[in-house]
């Protein structure tokens, strides 16, 4: 490569320039950088599981028919499957909130099935 400061040729995997001593990383900033923006994308996954683990809590306050119930059902388990799978994937803290919204909507969900299945 070429360094930015002499326009001396210099090697690829030099980190300073051997004539200037100008700082050569571009591609170790890069990587940083990249690294910093993709900290926020990482985040809007977890507020929709969030937000679809309410919806499932949703769901069951107002279990209209059998197959609403089921859907609210399938969102809970979804959204704890994928929470769980997200931060072993990205080796971050499980969402301890989500979990829980997520856990609330399912046996809720799942005791309404139930209660429209065998009580009524
Ligand atoms: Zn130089």
């Amino acid at each position: 490569m070429i360094c930015k400061n002499c326009n001396a040729e210099i090697s690829e995997t030099a980190n300073y320039c051997p004539y200037c001593g100008f700082r050569t990383t571009p591609k170790l900033e890069e990587a940083e950088t990249k690294k910093q923006q993709n900290l926020p994308s990482a985040k809007i996954p977890g507020k929709i599981s969030l937000l679809i683990g309410f919806l499932s809590v949703i769901i069951s306050l107002i279990p209209i028919n059998k197959t609403l119930i089921v859907s609210g059902i399938i969102l809970g388990l979804l959204v704890l499957i994928f929470t769980v799978i997200e931060s072993i994937k990205h080796k971050h803290k499980l969402s301890t909130i989500t979990i829980i919204v997520a856990a609330i909507g399912l046996a809720s969900n799942i005791s309404w099935l139930l209660f429209i299945t065998y009580v009524l």
